[in-house]
């Protein structure tokens, strides 16, 4: 099978139009199809690359306290351009021994998303995904479940997601077509429950109301998917105690992200953030009273 390196020259393309995500406009940029292989104890992982999502630093997703002006500095000093941030779109495939489980579904074809082009690199059909795990019910996460035309993009996979979160998504007009396409293949859960053998929900509250990460355990190997709990790899390490637009409830989305940072930091537990630039797989660590990402790809040899 041919996986491509995540270091090779990624030709851009810009799609037209742009998603709500969150509570602010965010614009799809498409990319190249990629998927960054890496092996997690017993389970075979894949990062697969959906798209980039450019927003605009003007105040009203980054740094909504603090101001545009402040949030340019820290984009200066990480050497990134001052007047948008640029987020990556990722999710993740995980091959236990009897099941293919996808993390996220990236925003989906209408929106130009790569990442069933991404899965094609793996060599694994949509129609052999068995579970697909939901952090939360945003367009970047929930929007690839669908295919163009509305059908079910995996057809064979049972949809994990938390039982507040699918309320919440059942509970906005705009959400339909998923419902109605969808809501068969819906298995909800509490945060806290082993969804699937080595898969178990984390709650990590206020992006959403049942946002949630997913510890994935493989005998002594762990790795995290921490979802929407940090955006910018360079803003929301920075300044964790920034409220971020894309947050249903920013104060507890704070309290959560402060208390998921600190965590991390102690344990060094690698984690893998959806929206940091890709593979998204890496490490936080404590940098005075800020924190600052390190890339460390589980990385194991493209084979061909
Ligand atoms: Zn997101």
């Amino acid at each position: 099978m041919t996986v491509k390196s995540s270091t090779r020259k990624i030709a851009l393309c810009v799609v037209a139009g742009v998603v709500l995500v969150g509570s602010a406009r965010a614009a799809p940029v498409g990319v190249s199809p990629a998927a960054e292989r890496f092996t997690l104890g017993q389970f075979q992982g894949y990062v697969l690359r959906d798209a980039l999502n450019v927003v605009p630093n003007d105040g009203k997703v980054f740094g909504v306290d603090a101001g545009a002006a402040k949030v340019a500095a820290v984009l200066k000093g990480g050497g990134a351009p001052t007047d948008k941030v640029t987020l990556g779109v990722d999710a993740l495939l995980i091959e236990t021994p009897d099941r293919l489980v996808l993390l996220d579904s990236g925003l989906g074809p209408k929106a130009g998303g790569a990442l069933m082009r991404s899965l094609a690199l793996t060599g694994k059909r949509p129609d052999a995904v068995t579970d697909i795990l939901i952090t939360h019910g945003h367009g970047d996460h929930i929007g690839g479940l669908l295919t163009a035309d509305g059908k079910p993009a995996f057809p064979k996979a049972t949809i994990h997601m938390a039982a507040q979160e699918w309320s919440w998504i059942q509970s906005q007009p705009a959400n339909q077509p998923y419902v109605d396409a969808l809501s068969g293949a819906v298995k909800t859960f509490e945060p806290g429950d082993v969804v699937i053998p080595g898969f178990r929900a984390i709650a990590i509250a206020g992006h959403t109301p049942g946002h949630v990460g997913y510890e994935i355990t493989s005998g002594k190997a762990k790795l995290l998917d921490i979802g929407d709990t940090a955006h910018s790899a360079l803003i929301s390490l920075a300044h964790p105690e920034w409220s971020n637009g894309y947050d249903t409830d920013a104060a507890l989305a704070r309290t959560s992200r402060e208390g998921e940072f600190a965590q991390l930091a102690a344990s060094h537990e690698r984690i893998f953030a959806p929206h940091f630039p890709f593979p998204s797989l890496g490490v936080i660590v404590k940098v005075g009273k800020a924190y600052a990402w390190r890339p460390a790809p589980l990385r194991q040899k493209p084979t061909a």
